[in-house]
């Protein structure tokens, strides 16, 4: 279900709306995507990305845009 908030659309200033971006995986809906620098290794101890933070994205109602937001300063457990 699509959440309302007061962004608007880069593009044509539509109104933007929550959405989940799922991939082909069985259960893409319960694992929120999420980013990391391109040269962070995965560590070897905590099998984690030390720079890896949430993603949630956003789109236009009117013109179909899509945003992605990394969370700031909020990284993924
Ligand atoms: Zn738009």
């Amino acid at each position: 279900m699509a959440s309302k908030t007061d962004r608007r659309c880069l593009s044509c200033e539509g109104e933007m709306r929550s959405i989940v971006v799922m991939d082909k995986t069985e259960d893409s809906a319960g694992t929120p995507l999420q980013y990391r620098s391109p040269e962070d290794k995965l560590g070897f101890w905590t099998c984690r990305y030390a720079s890896a933070g949430d993603l949630s994205a956003m789109m236009c109602v009117d013109c179909g845009l899509v945003q992605l937001y990394g969370k700031v300063g909020d990284k993924a457990g």
